[in-house]
């Protein structure tokens, strides 16, 4: 097998010129972001440096790294297939890895998901989520349902249909104009959700309503606001009575995140759409999955071909992503699997437990292995409040991977990170409360 040498000899001035050069890097204000970090390789939960300096990744990089990083069991398995079928197309072809995945997978989702439809990324599992909905309803000849119910401060993804959806911000902005009408309804955050119920009851009661896709129980990127399963569930059954049907957007939640495989499996009321991408290949390779109901299924079978779901992508059920995502449920279905999103958990509630009268937290939540502390900075909590970059900056000189939404601090781990590296993450981040206190004159 490849191995990236340790001793590699890598020039890290030149290879940082050349990035700078030519590359232009995701949500970062090029001008002035200081140069990239450069990253080498990857074991567990560390990240190593061109020095060999290793980083914990405590953000399982953008919520994808599930088993950790360079894992040896992922990367042996995805060898195998990159030697025996690398890609095929999938419109009209298939291939085992795909078809074993399907099976594999299905036994995990909720019982009423019975089909599989493959994609690269989170945003495009979302666009795929709405499209399926919409025409579902002008399949069946029902035009009048085109409407989208979401959250605000959802986050969905870049692409034009997740914008659409996601909550007005600053990600979205300069696009406002062009993105379709939806129906945004506050959080059902403690305390709101009779607010909220009666919000969604009147938003379905004009019959115009297509699907509500939601973020269950944690929204990622609006800042790890969390909400309640029953809540949620009593939204579910409110759209299934009015005839609407509902997207869960497990792109973040899947994989174990919120302590079970998907969140999912905390509802009684099951969502008829389910979005998964990050964790689906073990956070190895761009994959995403849309799954539904033999129901909505059904509303695309027609001799009349213009009922057909005329979309696809040209690395749609990538046979390497597929063993990517066989061999990730490998490990997922080991034992140690539970133990560890449990061990997770509990650390975190200890350490929630000794920051709970803290001056500088305004809001402290926590869900599964997601650890969110909301800052008190006297700023409205929102993405580009400018403690992100100190904290950023605090945290990489420590050699931890930390990179707060605005004010929110979060800690969402590789399921493998180590006690010690997870009492290291919770040192620094009580190092880093104790000097906002101070500046802030506490
Ligand atoms: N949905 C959710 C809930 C997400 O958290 C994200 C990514 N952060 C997306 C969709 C979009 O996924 P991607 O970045 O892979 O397009």
């Amino acid at each position: 097998m490849i191995q990236l040498s340790k001793e590699a000899d890598i020039d890290g001035q030149r290879l940082l010129q050349l990035d700078k050069a030519h590359i232009w890097h995701p949500y970062t204000q090029m001008k002035t972001a200081g140069p990239a970090r450069l990253i080498c390789r990857g074991q567990g939960a560390l990240l190593f440096d061109e020095n060999d300096q290793a980083y914990i990744d405590a953000v399982s990089s953008w919520w994808v790294t599930i088993h950790g990083h360079a894992h040896p069991y992922l990367a042996k398995k995805i060898y195998e297939q990159l030697g025996t079928l690398e890609h095929v197309i999938f419109a009209g072809f298939t291939h085992q890895p795909a078809i074993d995945l399907a099976h594999r997978l299905l036994k995990h989702l909720p019982e009423n998901q019975n089909r599989l439809f493959f994609s690269d990324n989170g945003s495009t599992a979302v666009e795929v989520g709405l499209k399926m909905a919409i025409q579902y309803f002008y399949n069946r000849g029902n035009r009048g349902r085109r409407k989208i119910i979401a959250f605000e401060h959802a986050y969905h993804g870049d692409t034009f249909g997740a914008m659409s959806a996601g909550g007005a911000s600053v990600f979205n902005a300069p696009f406002e104009e062009m993105l379709f009408e939806v129906i945004h309804l506050p959080v059902p955050v403690k305390g709101r959700e009779q607010e909220v119920l009666s919000k969604l009851e009147q938003a379905l009661a004009s019959g115009e309503v297509c699907a509500f896709v939601f973020e269950p129980l944690v929204l990622g990127a609006g800042g790890m606001m969390m909400y309640e399963a029953d809540v949620l569930d009593r939204m579910i059954a409110l759209c299934r009575e009015k005839g609407s049907l509902c997207i869960a957007d497990e792109v973040m939640t899947g994989f174990g995140r919120t302590g079970r495989l998907f969140a999912s499996n905390y509802l009684e009321h099951k969502p008829d759409i389910i979005c998964l991408s990050k964790g689906l290949t073990g956070g190895v390779l761009p994959m995403a999955l849309t799954t539904c109901t033999e129901a909505i299924y059904e509303a695309f079978l027609s001799e009349d071909a213009t009922k057909t779901f005329f979309h696809g992508h040209s690395f749609t059920g990538n046979p390497i992503g597929c063993a990517a995502a066989l061999a990730s449920l490998d490990l997922l279905e080991r034992p140690e699997f539970s133990k560890r999103i449990a061990f997770i958990e509990q650390e975190h509630q200890a350490f929630a437990a000794t920051l709970a009268d803290h001056p500088m937290i305004a809001d402290l939540r926590q869900r599964g292995t997601i650890l969110a502390l909301e800052l008190q900075t006297g700023q409205q909590t929102s993405y580009l409040n400018n403690i992100r970059s100190f904290l950023s900056n605090f945290f990489y000189e420590r050699h931890i991977i930390l990179r707060p939404l605005g004010n929110v601090l979060y800690i969402m781990p590789p399921y493998v990170i180590e006690v010690e590296q997870l009492h290291e993450v919770y040192g620094a981040v009580r190092e880093a409360l104790a000097i906002l206190k101070e500046k802030a004159g506490l």
